[in-house]
């Protein structure tokens, strides 16, 4: 105790001014850790309210996060920490997901039992068989995983890699299933393999898989609302926030951070600091450095591209619309990835007798989706919805679409080798962090996101 309390003090002397680059989760969570221990913190965000990917926006009584989030952690005392902040704020909610395939709905996760009782019994056979031999090869052969592709067919086959994961992952990637890194799969296919799948089946083995936790935490108002109230302690322990400010510079002499210049309302204005967390996508913050940087940096920088997401979201004269979470949407002739129903996480979402849906559609910034207006939007997911079988046609009371650019970092194969030049290259910078989804090029959830905000900034003070 003595030892922290300390090195805090000592952190103290030598940090006058720490600018945190980011009011989303990260961001603002290295901020609050900050302000608690008594710095002084400005935190820089280009946005015109904090949240970042997990702001919550309000609209005739309804409320849409992007996508639709979810708390979850294993770190007890960042839950204690959150618990606190939101007292009687947060709800803890159950989530029910499924998959729409061919006119049939699967458990999410997928499970061997479901798939086996709900696929014609020739496709079962022929599954079966596919994925028996597919583990047995990857046994055998030492079959290599470098591709999603090769991940996901040399443990359930081909047959099932055709149905359930190939069309999907293109659809959200936008590119080939062949040119994404096995790394992917790690974190996001919840059966591992053969061993993994028939233990969960005959129900020997607990998963402790975050896809796997049906129980979550959901702030009544959204998923922002736990940031709203993050931006307000930290203003309120005489932290700053300074929002529509956009980074444009990292100034630095003898590889050491002295200011950061952003532009606020058409003016360019420049901050000095001792020591910067940055949360801001990777490739923008090493671009944000003036001084001529190498070809290769260069070539690094333009490598690593980020998944956007556009939002439809629908306001719904109908008191529900399923029991589900969220569903999602295998076949890549539907252009959404994800049907997800706000009231299921939290009953304020939606006034009484009304509900909402949000649809997620994966694009790149600027292609046919991203500039499609949003009555022809609506229009077509309309038409899929009631494929679907859920024709809300007369029932729509209004919608309106939002979008975010950095959705998901794409992990096309070699992008680690352009991370790790770039990581290398801010390396060199004695007083900067860089941290986040965005930060880090890492696919992270919101916990682990504010869990290296608090880290870089105890890091900052050098405490443990
Ligand atoms: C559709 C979707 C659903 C998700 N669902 C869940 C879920 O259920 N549970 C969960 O835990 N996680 C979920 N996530 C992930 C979660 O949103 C992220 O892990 C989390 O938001 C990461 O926080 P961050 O602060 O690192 O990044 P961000 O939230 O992206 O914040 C970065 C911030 O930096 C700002 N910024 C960027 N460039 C600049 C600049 N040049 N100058 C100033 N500011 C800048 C941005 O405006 C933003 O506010 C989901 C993500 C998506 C896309």
């Amino acid at each position: 105790m003595v030892k922290v309390y300390v090195l805090i003090f000592e952190g103290l002397l030598k940090m006058k001014n720490i600018i945190v680059l980011g009011g989303g989760p990260c961001g603002l969570s290295a901020a609050w850790e900050l302000s608690r221990c008594g710095l002084d913190v400005t935190v820089i965000e280009k946005d015109s309210k904090v949240g970042g990917l997990c702001i919550t926006n309000e609209y005739r009584g309804f409320r849409f996060d992007l996508g639709g989030h979810r708390f979850i952690s294993k770190n007890r005392e960042l839950i204690e920490s959150i618990r606190t902040m939101m007292g009687d704020e947060l709800l803890t909610s159950m989530r029910k997901s499924v998959i729409l395939l061919k006119d049939k709905t699967f458990d999410y996760p997928l499970s061997a039992k479901d798939i086996f009782l709900k696929m014609d019994p020739w496709m079962n056979l022929k599954a079966f068989t596919v994925y028996i031999i597919a583990a047995i090869f990857k046994i055998v052969f030492r079959r290599k995983d470098t591709s999603f592709e090769d991940w996901a067919v040399n443990r359930f086959g081909r047959v099932l890699y055709r149905l359930f994961f190939g069309p999907y992952t293109e659809k959200l990637w936008g590119i080939s299933p062949k040119r994404i890194s096995s790394d992917w799969a790690f974190q996001r296919i919840s059966l591992l393999n053969l061993k993994e799948v028939l233990l969960h089946l005959f129900q020997l083995k607990k998963s402790t898989l975050r896809t796997h936790a049906r129980e979550y935490f959901y702030p009544k108002k959204g998923i922002g609302q736990m940031f709203d109230n993050m931006s307000n302690e930290i203003l309120k322990m005489g932290g700053k926030i300074i929002l529509n400010a956009t980074v444009l510079a990292i100034n630095s002499h003898n590889k050491s951070v002295e200011s950061i210049s952003y532009i606020q309302h058409g003016m360019t204005k420049t901050i000095n600091c001792d020591a910067v967390i940055s949360t801001i996508p990777l490739p923008d913050l090493v671009k944000s450095f003036p001084n001529q940087l190498p070809r290769e940096i260069l070539d690094s920088v333009s490598a690593l591209k980020f998944r956007s997401v556009k939002f439809l979201n629908i306001l719904i004269d109908l008191p529900d619309i399923s029991d589900n979470t969220w569903m999602y949407v295998s076949e890549d002739k539907y252009s959404m990835a994800r049907i997800q129903e706000p009231k299921r996480r939290s009953p304020y979402n939606a006034p009484e007798g009304k509900t909402s849906l949000i649809l997620e559609i994966p694009c790149d910034e600027n292609d046919e989706v991203w500039n499609c207006p949003k009555e022809s939007l609506l229009e077509r997911c309309l038409a899929d919805l009631k494929e679907l079988g859920i024709n809300i046609e007369n029932k729509v009371i209004d919608y309106f679409t939002t979008s975010v650019i950095h959705g998901y970092p794409v992990y096309s194969l070699g992008y680690m080798f352009h991370k790790s030049k770039l990581l290398d290259f801010l390396n060199c910078y004695k007083n900067l962090i860089t941290c986040g989804r965005q930060g880090t090029f890492r696919y992270i959830f919101m916990d682990t996101a504010m869990e290296m905000g608090i880290a870089a900034a105890r890091n900052l003070m050098q405490v443990d």
